[in-house]
Formats: C-alpha cells, sequence, structure tokens
C-alpha cells in the first residue's frame, strides 16, 4: 500500500482508492440511513486505534461505542484508550469540538491516525430552511475548513459523513452541505444500499482516480468484501 494512504480494512474499498483514504485530506462518505456510514468509520478507527494511534471521533449520533464493542470484542477497552470521543449536542458544540481535535492534532505531542465526524452535518441539517440557516453554514464552513487545513498540515486522513437529501426533479439522493463541502471534499464516496446486507460504494470524485464502484457486506462484525 502506498504510504500516502490509509487502509480502510475494506479490500474493495482499498482498491477502489488506490490503496486506501488520502492521508493529506478530507473524505466525505453521503448515503441515506442504514448505508453502512458509521460502520465503514468504525472500522477504520478501530484499526486505526489498534496500531496504537489516536483516534479523535465527534459522535453525533450517540450510538458508536456500544457499535464499536461489536467490532472490538474484548479488545475493546484497549480500542477505546486510543479514542479521544466527544458527543456534542448541537452545531456549536460540534464546532468546538472540531476545533479541539483539530488543534490537538496538529500540535503532535500524540500520534494522530485519524479524525471522524460522524455525522457531520446532522446539526446543520436542522437549521435549514430556518432563521440560523446562513449562521449554521457559516459554523460548518469554519468546521471543515479547519479540517481540512489539519489534514493537511498534521497529514492525518479525516472521514466526515452526510446526511442526503431527495431531489424530486431529478429522482436522486443528494449530499447535504452544497458546493463548499463538494470542492473541501477531496474524495466524496456515495454508500447504496442493495439487497440483504450488500452495499455498493461509489467513488464520485477522486483527485487522480476515475469514477468507478465496488461492494462490500455488513457482518456482526463490521464491513467485509464480497
Ligand atoms: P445513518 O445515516 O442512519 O446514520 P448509516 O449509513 O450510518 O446510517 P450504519 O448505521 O452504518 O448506517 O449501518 C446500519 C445498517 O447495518 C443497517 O441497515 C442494519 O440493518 C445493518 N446491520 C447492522 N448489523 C448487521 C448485521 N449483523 N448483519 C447485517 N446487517 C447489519
Ligand atoms: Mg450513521
Amino acid at each position: 500500500m502506498a504510504e500516502d494512504r490509509c487502509s480502510t480494512g475494506v479490500p474493495s474499498v482499498d482498491r477502489l482508492l488506490g490503496g486506501g483514504l488520502e492521508t493529506d485530506s478530507l473524505t466525505e462518505i453521503y448515503g441515506e440511513g442504514g448505508s453502512g456510514k458509521t460502520l465503514f468509520c468504525l472500522g477504520v478507527a478501530h484499526r486505526i486505534a489498534r496500531e496504537g494511534r489516536w483516534v479523535f471521533y465527534i459522535d453525533t449520533e450517540g450510538l458508536s461505542v456500544d457499535r464499536l464493542g461489536a467490532i472490538a470484542g474484548a479488545e475493546l477497552d484497549r480500542i477505546l484508550g486510543r479514542f479521544l470521543l466527544s458527543a456534542p449536542k448541537d452545531l456549536e458544540e460540534q464546532g468546538r469540538a472540531i476545533a479541539t481535535a483539530c488543534a490537538l492534532a496538529r500540535e503532535g505531542k500524540r500520534p494522530v491516525g485519524l479524525i471522524v465526524v460522524d455525522s457531520g452535518t446532522a446539526y446543520y441539517r436542522l437549521s435549514l430552511s430556518g432563521p440560523d440557516e446562513d449562521d449554521a453554514r457559516q459554523a460548518l464552513s469554519v468546521a471543515v475548513a479547519d479540517l481540512v487545513a489539519t489534514a493537511l498540515r498534521a497529514q492525518v486522513p479525516v472521514l466526515l459523513t452526510n446526511q442526503v437529501w431527495r431531489s424530486v426533479r431529478e429522482g436522486t439522493l443528494e449530499p447535504l452541505g452544497g458546493s463548499f463541502l463538494n470542492h473541501a471534499a477531496k474524495t466524496i464516496l456515495r454508500f447504496e444500499r442493495l439487497p440483504g446486507p450488500r452495499r455498493r460504494v461509489v467513488l464520485v470524485k477522486h483527485r487522480s482516480l476515475p469514477e468507478g464502484s465496488a461492494e462490500f457486506r455488513i457482518t456482526s462484525t463490521g464491513l467485509e468484501g464480497p
């Protein structure tokens, strides 16, 4: 595997990504509920923590420790010992958690192998079409810019999950966050549900690879390639 790639632990996805996640940029994953975004993030985080590197995990879903247990098994405590977990309750708290994670990663006192923001847009979504929409967009932009700069300067891969909205006119599921997030993410993956535990991952955008797709399966202990 190339040194500038971080294996995802799912061989089919690594192949699609030319070896794994880029270590100097933000990767966005969008897709409908149940498409496997959280399980994917937990799987990558588990790998990094097992290697002894730190994972900064910003979790707006509030469920991930239990689910990490299904992946980590008896090693859960050891894995959690390498996690800096925060569970913000609104967009403002999320912004502070991201700023803290980025500052610590750039400081470089401990080896940080990954920053995860799951979901990056859940709180932002709540403000859409309301009086706070502009402020929320600004807050999200500041946080994403901080993540992008940190990935580049500290060489830490960033994984940010994004929710979707349905375009009635096009009949498609589109990511939230508009063109700003679309530009900020150097790799964009779309997760799609297939029958049963099967999922498709589509490479929508990459700096140096063509578009393509792969499949994986959800199992009781995480994700595996076909
Ligand atoms: P959301 O947008 O709601 O956060 P998500 O994309 O993060 O969704 P995950 O929570 O990662 O989705 O995936 C949950 C999916 O995994 C569900 O569809 C669930 O049915 C499936 N799943 C969970 N455990 C298993 C298992 N043991 N075997 C097969 N499928 C499973
Ligand atoms: Mg999720």
